[in-house]
């Protein structure tokens, strides 16, 4: 694989990433690919996967995990119903992440990575310590499948994230760079938090966004790269500074409006390569 290669955040049956066939029409090498739904993500869902992108000449580079029942209609329901955090939910989640470190070992994928859950800021309280907990468990499930776990930024502060992590004591646990959710949820400015999070940062998001008016209480808005307020050269001056050196994978999320979502993945290949090429130059 090319040093730092492009990659698009795709899905083939669950989840807002593109349409598979979208990165081979686009020629991009790399993809991160939502997990499928239950049912659809046995061994010889993975095989005919894994031939499929055998026949594309695409990596996947990590499979992510989603649920049923996740909403992230707003801030309130993300804490409530995101991820691993949410107790009656915990077990069969945690069953379904072991069944899609299986799945992503068969494409011989060695990341798995999902949205944790609003991690509990006081680390004196039970929900904190079971969310550790359960984190560990599935650290050691992927790191017997020869794999890592990747935690999606965006809920937790950069400092939170690293002082959740230290608590888990896993050496196969870090983080999936998102700069545009940390303006989402309003949980930091973007490349300060990327220099915190330093080598932790194994995987990463390309992706804008615009702060609400209330950064924390409201959304702020997902845009194209580019016309947001993650500011991207800068970003790709701090990942070539912390020495990140993993594919550089686009998310645009708006599967409704399919043509708009290749067109706007196509700009952003370009914005990405141009400033690969200025700030990393072969
Ligand atoms: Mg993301």
């Amino acid at each position: 694989m090319e040093k730092w290669p492009v990659g698009v955040f795709t899905s083939v049956d669950a989840g807002l990433g593109v349409d598979l066939a979208v990165a081979k029409e686009l020629n991009i090498p790399t993809i991160q690919i939502h997990a499928p739904h239950a049912g659809n993500r046995d061994a010889a869902a993975a095989d005919e996967l894994k031939k499929r992108l055998d026949v594309y000449g695409i990596t996947a580079t990590a499979v992510f995990g989603g649920f049923e029942g996740e909403s992230y209609a707003d801030i309130p329901t993300v804490i409530e119903t995101v991820g691993l955090v949410p107790p009656a939910t915990r077990a069969s989640r945690l069953a379904e992440m072991k069944e899609i470190s299986d799945f992503a070992k068969h494409l011989n994928c060695d990341v798995i990575a999902l949205h944790l859950g609003f991690v509990p800021h006081d680390r004196s309280i039970e929900l904190y310590k079971q969310t550790v907990d359960v984190t560990r468990e599935l650290c050691e499930y992927a790191a017997k499948n020869g794999q890592s776990l990747h935690l999606e930024t965006g809920q937790e502060t950069a400092s939170g994230l690293v002082d959740f992590i230290d608590d888990t004591k896993c050496d196969n646990l870090f983080v999936n760079f998102d700069p545009a959710n940390m303006i989402l949820y309003g949980t930091g400015e973007p490349i300060e938090a990327l220099e915190t999070l330093g080598d932790r940062v194994r995987s990463v998001h390309f992706k804008d966004g615009r702060w609400a008016k209330s950064p924390g209480e409201e959304w702020g808005e997902e845009v194209r790269l580019g016309d947001g307020d993650v500011d991207i050269q800068k970003y790709v001056e701090t990942l070539k500074a912390i020495g990140y050196n993993g594919p550089l994978t686009i998310e645009r999320e708006i599967p409704q409006e399919p043509e708009r979502q290749k067109s706007e993945i196509g700009h952003a290949v370009s914005l990405i390569e141009q400033l690969r090429s200025e700030v990393w130059p072969s």
